[in-house]
């Protein structure tokens, strides 16, 4: 963690403090970091290796319980606002959508601080009307990943339920949205507000009978990565929302059916540079940081008595269990 701020929490996960001590050294640094301002992460999938700004930058290594994060992330500072960047692929994309360890991901950038995250990725287009190099801003899911037991930081011993249906944070899609469209103003490139994201497991593209199956049933956009930072953000209590940037038309046309991955590519290398602007006005003029429902996701969510969570689950989730959960731990002790 060479290069680490103070209070970062990086000495969250030390195996020899008991682990009743280090929940109550959590809350404290949490309930200090609600009168610090919010951090913002963003992450970038493919073609989108870097914020496209190196002021201040340095990168750091963050590690989790549930292992290390795609990359190094990139921390930017401006106007004393802290930004993380992330590259969901890792840089010079090494990581396959179904190998990506999505859950070191986000739990490493909510250890950062971060309570806001803003995600690129690459879809395909299942609407005529959907255009490649259209942005999508996605605010519905519809699950087709082989994995979504790994899509939750729940599991050994405690439970959780948390409301999806509305798996977007509302406040913050709109406000990326106008920035989008300012960034856009005056150029071809569309935005669309709303649609549904279907998540497919890849690596392989669709065929054109899937393609039209997902037609049918009322999704616009199709992907390989965003549905489960979606959920582990509203696990994490992180504000969430996707900018989609559309390369192609999925399968079900066609005449792009044969589509390759240098096409692709072809199509995302010409809006790099306009993701990266919209990330740059996003910093200069960041989001409203206040309170948000998705913070609170887990305050009603959490099924187990926490007396029965075992000891070494309770360490690494201390991060995310709201203070109402702990407190009958702390009574206990
Ligand atoms: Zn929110």
């Amino acid at each position: 963690m060479a290069g680490m701020p103070r209070g970062f929490g990086d000495n969250l996960t030390g195996a020899e403090a008991a682990p009743m001590l280090r929940i109550q050294q959590t809350r404290i640094r949490e309930e200090e970091g609600v009168r610090k301002p919010m951090k913002i992460g963003f992450i970038g999938g493919t073609g989108l290796y870097s914020p496209g700004s190196d002021e201040h930058a340095e990168q750091l290594d963050v590690h989790t319980p549930y292992g290390d994060p795609s990359e190094r992330i990139i921390h930017i500072q401006r106007d004393a606002r802290d930004f993380f960047f992330l590259a969901r692929h890792g840089i010079g994309h090494r990581i396959l959508p179904s190998e990506i360890n999505h859950r070191a991901n986000i739990f490493a950038l909510r250890k950062l601080g971060v309570r806001t995250i803003i995600a690129f990725s690459a879809v395909g287009s299942l609407r005529e009307e959907i255009r490649p190099g259209d942005f999508v801003l996605p605010d519905q899911y519809l699950d087709r990943t082989k994995r979504s037991a790994d899509h939750t930081f729940f599991g050994r011993g405690i439970v959780a339920h948390i409301s999806f249906a509305q798996p977007i944070c509302g406040r913050l899609r709109s406000y990326v949205e106008k920035m989008v469209r300012r960034v856009c103003a005056g150029q071809s490139d569309r935005v669309i507000s709303g649609g549904t994201y279907v998540n497919i497991e890849g690596p392989a593209f669709s065929t054109p009978a899937e393609s039209n199956f997902y037609r049918l049933i009322g999704c616009d956009v199709i992907g390989m990565t965003s549905l489960a930072e979606a959920k582990l953000s509203r696990e994490a209590g992180i504000c969430y929302t996707a900018v989609a940037l559309v390369t192609d038309y999925d399968a079900w046309q066609q005449a792009y059916a044969s589509d390759s991955v240098e096409e692709i590519v072809k199509v995302l290398s010409r809006k790099v540079g306009l993701s990266q602007r919209i990330i740059q006005a996003i910093m200069d003029e960041p989001p409203d940081q206040s309170d948000c429902p998705c913070r609170h996701a887990l305050d009603n969510a959490i099924v187990t008595d926490p007396r029965s969570v075992p000891e070494d689950r309770l360490a690494e989730l201390q991060l995310i269990l709201p203070a109402q959960f702990l407190q009958p731990i702390r009574e206990k002790n």
